[in-house]
C-alpha cells in the first residue's frame, strides 16, 4: 500500500473537512485520504467495534 520503499509520514494537512492530505518521507508522494477511509483501515479497537457494529446490522448500513 505505500510502495516498495519505507515511507513515514511527515506532515499531515487537513484538505476541507472531509479528508486529509499526508506528505511522505521521499518527499515526491502524497495522498489525499478521507476520513471515511481512515476509519475504514485503522485497527484501534474503537473503529473496530464500529466496523462490527456495521457488518452486524441487517440492512442498508454500509461501510463505503
Ligand atoms: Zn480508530
Amino acid at each position: 500500500m505505500f510502495g516498495v520503499k519505507p515511507l513515514k509520514p511527515e506532515r499531515a494537512e487537513l484538505v476541507g473537512r472531509y479528508a486529509v492530505q499526508i506528505h511522505w518521507s521521499d518527499r515526491h508522494s502524497t495522498g489525499i485520504y478521507s476520513f471515511d477511509y481512515l476509519r475504514q483501515i485503522c485497527p484501534c479497537p474503537e473503529c473496530a467495534a464500529r466496523h462490527q457494529d456495521a457488518a452486524g446490522r441487517s440492512g442498508d448500513v454500509r461501510i463505503t
